[in-house]
């Protein structure tokens, strides 16, 4: 049962199921999905990214999609993209919520009210992209993580960056890394906020921990005029901190800062 369920007692069960699809990176989420009884995909422009419905022998999954739209058995291998990728997993998460021995599957009474719920599923969804075995086998070349190393394994993991840098703070203990790396996103005016960052403790002697929030207001030495004419070379930009700067591969509103104390590089 998963009443008053925390992840740390769903994780061994999505390992298992993992497992048993035998599942490499990256990860074939619509496989993933029929074994969690996800018969059908429903692909609609949609207000919300995905949502799940109890169907008669399992589950139909409805998926975000502009380009298309139609209803059809879930498959292994099933396209994609790296949003409806993470999406699929969010929805398959909600199913360990679900009771399956039923021809229709019923939720569990018990299950957590709305927000931990939506949480824990997140937290779910970033774990069957990011299964913490599969990253092991990359941990030795992620060591210091730089910006090149979060690209690198959002590529072979097909995630974004910032799920990325979410599923690696979650779990710290697997890279011992002095470095930090932010995702930051422009969204007009002279400021940046705070997407996603992973923040090595050993900078927590210059900085507190980063939160979701404008650059500037964490520090205000990172103003982006500051750090704009940075490149990918390092430079100290702070007494004692180095910097380096590189453009997201995709998205133009987007770079990354990775930082780390001189000391340290
Ligand atoms: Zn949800």
């Amino acid at each position: 049962m998963v009443t008053s369920t925390t992840f740390r007692r769903l994780e061994p069960r999505v390992w298992s199921v993992l497992e048993r699809v035998g599942a490499s990176a990256p990860v074939d989420v619509a496989l993933v999905g029929t074994e969690r009884c996800i018969r059908r995909i429903d692909f609609r422009s949609m207000m919300l990214d995905g949502a799940l419905e109890a169907i008669e022998g399992g589950f139909r999954v409805y998926i975000h999609d502009t380009r298309q739209e139609r209803e059809v058995p879930l498959e292994p291998g099933i396209r994609l993209d790296r949003r409806q990728r993470f999406t699929m997993a969010h929805e398959i998460a909600h199913t360990f919520f679900f009771d399956t021995a039923h021809p229709r599957p019923r939720p569990y009474k018990e299950t957590p009210p709305y927000p931990v719920l939506e949480s824990l599923c997140q937290t779910t969804a970033s774990e069957i992209v990011l299964p913490e075995p599969l990253i092991k086998k990359f941990v030795s070349r992620l060591e210091p993580l730089s910006i090149e190393q979060v690209l690198a394994l959002s590529d072979a993991f097909d995630v974004s960056a910032d799920v990325v840098l979410h599923r690696i703070s979650r779990s710290p203990q697997l890279v011992a890394s002095s470095h930090a790396v932010l995702l930051l996103e422009r969204r007009g005016g002279d400021d940046a906020v705070i997407v996603a960052s992973f923040f090595g403790s050993a900078l927590l002697a210059y900085f507190p921990r980063p939160e979701k929030r404008k650059l500037s207001d964490w520090n205000p030495g990172l103003i982006p005029s500051r750090t704009e004419g940075l490149s990918d070379q390092w430079s100290e930009i702070l007494p004692l901190v180095c910097a380096r700067r590189l453009q997201h591969p995709t998205a133009s509103s987007r770079f990354f800062l990775e930082l780390v104390g001189k000391r340290d590089l």
